[in-house]
């Protein structure tokens, strides 16, 4: 065969696929890659014929490209309970294998990455970067300063990517599957876009089927994995690659891209006479969190933004995750909870108004020291805090706070800021249904499309109208059912 020849491949259910012949096709650890001629498709091939054959691995693929498939909707034959609106949600942010190719040999379909996670031409003035993909470790490590500014993004792209991220391993281990393998090679960031896709899908772990045999990339496996895999495969003791191994490296990504350093990466010696050892207690037996408050041997002397710096519930969630959970894989946060947290951060996000910050947004950790950690800039208008409150089910006039947000000229508003059973999920609409405005010195907010929204006083509050935000005001956001009331407050 040649390169560029065009070739069939019959897939599984009698479709068939053209790919390109390439006798340099790209080869990763397990398989290698042929394009279609458009360029959508990846059409993947084993490396070792062996693994192809493998029927328990066969089966364990069939039931990742079926039956726990979240891109696919349950009447096209994907996950349970996956609607067709919640499928195309994951559909950009996993790169999902579509089939299986039965012929000229085992292999599967997976579509290819959107164009947004590749570099352009002008992605680094130094290296030529053209068509490579964007894992995260360039803007993460000391590649970083290669690219050119416009790559790079700002703290509130990295925490849209983290939000993004910390959802597709939410919605992946609630269907049972654990990914094996993620790490800064297998998670595609885009900083400007701040979008996430999680890729090499076909090594999940998935329930009651035979597991693949991956090692992990170093840095992401979890220090139990690490120091077990001298053992036997079928040693008790030997700790492999689960949902709980997954929530070590889920932190460990989260936690690059809001301080694009590595949590356990710090001045500590484990051993001086090698490398290798060295290496191996730092990530297994004996890793320290940077930021571990009892212990402080591996902290970097030149630590300013820390996890003091984010908001108080993610930075129990890092404490968690990196001092009471680093040897002990039960004590570790769900992917939920980091969804959870990041998403009440997200509220708490407002920019600096220091033009020259790296950062350009920050999260307000309190409000009576209103400074941004990256800069030190403070902030001098005042802060407003709205709290939405849900009225307790069969209890009137008791109020239980549901969330709050931070306002910021232009804060836009949406569903799960009006009615207390909508959550920022990939169910909800993304319309948005009002905004903060900061017009004439005054702080409003605005109705784009809340239906019954009524002022203070109880006057309907229509489309286009505004309720001003003034210190202490109570005002429902709707007057339906499960409506919420937000309760200002200025400081
Ligand atoms: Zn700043």
């Amino acid at each position: 065969m040649n390169s560029g020849e065009i070739l069939t491949a019959v897939l599984e259910g009698g479709d068939t696929i053209e790919y390109v012949f390439d006798a340099n096709a790209p080869r990763g650890g397990m398989k290698h890659t042929f394009f279609t001629p458009d360029k959508k498709y990846a059409v993947q091939f084993f490396n070792n014929p062996a693994d192809a054959r493998n029927p328990r691995m066969q089966d364990r693929i069939r039931s990742i490209v079926g039956i726990y498939n979240p891109t696919l909707s349950e009447q096209d034959g994907g996950a349970l309970g996956n609607t067709e609106k919640t499928a195309e949600y994951f559909r950009s942010r996993f790169c999902w294998p579509v089939a299986i190719v039965r012929s000229p040999e085992f292999g599967i379909v997976c579509p290819t990455y959107p164009q947004r996670f590749f570099f352009g031409a002008d992605a680094s003035s130094v290296l030529s970067l053209k068509g490579k993909d964007k894992k995260s470790n360039w803007f993460t490590g000391r590649n970083r300063r290669f690219l050119a500014p416009a790559e790079l993004g700002d703290f509130r792209t990295m925490l849209t990517a983290a939000i993004g991220l910390s959802r597709t391993i939410r919605r992946m281990h609630q269907a049972g599957l654990a990914h094996s393998d993620l790490s800064c090679n297998n998670v595609l960031i885009d900083p400007k876009s701040g979008s996430a896709v999680v890729i090499d899908i076909d090594s999940l772990v998935v329930p009651n089927k035979y597991a693949p045999e991956v090692v992990g990339t170093r840095g992401y496996i979890a220090p139990e994995v690490l120091a077990t895999m001298e053992l036997d495969a079928d040693d008790s003791r030997r700790c492999l690659p689960c949902v709980q191994t997954d929530l070590h490296a889920l932190p460990v990504l989260i936690y690059e891209y809001l301080f694009l350093r590595h949590p356990l990466v710090g001045p500590k010696i484990y051993s001086a006479e090698s490398a290798e050892q060295d290496d191996f207690l730092a990530m297994g037996p004996m890793a320290t969190f940077i930021e571990n408050p009892d212990d402080t041997s591996n902290r970097p002397p030149d630590l300013e933004v820390t996890i003091k710096s984010l908001s108080k519930g993610l930075e129990r969630l890092f404490l968690r995750a990196f001092v009471d959970g680093l040897h002990d894989p039960a004590e570790r946060p769900a992917a939920m909870e980091w969804e959870t947290e990041l998403l009440r951060a997200w509220e708490r996000l407002i920019p600096c108004k220091n033009p020259q910050c790296s950062a350009k947004w920050f999260i307000l950790r309190d409000e009576s020291s209103p400074v941004c950690p990256f800069c030190k800039t403070k902030v001098t208008d005042k802060i407003i805090r709205l709290g939405f409150k849900s009225e307790m089910r069969g209890k009137k006039g008791v109020f239980r706070e549901k969330s709050e947000v931070i306002a910021f000229d232009g804060k836009p508003l949406f569903d799960w800021h009006i009615f207390s059973n909508v959550h920022n999920d990939e169910k909800a609409s993304t319309d948005m249904r009002a905004y903060i405005a900061k017009y004439n010195g005054m702080w409003l907010l605005v109705n784009n499309g809340a239906e019954g929204m009524t002022s203070p006083s109880g006057r309907l509050v229509p489309k286009g109208s505004a309720v001003e935000l003034k210190d202490g005001a109570v005002f429902r956001m709707t007057d339906r059912e499960n409506g919420l009331i937000c309760e200002v407050s200025v400081t």
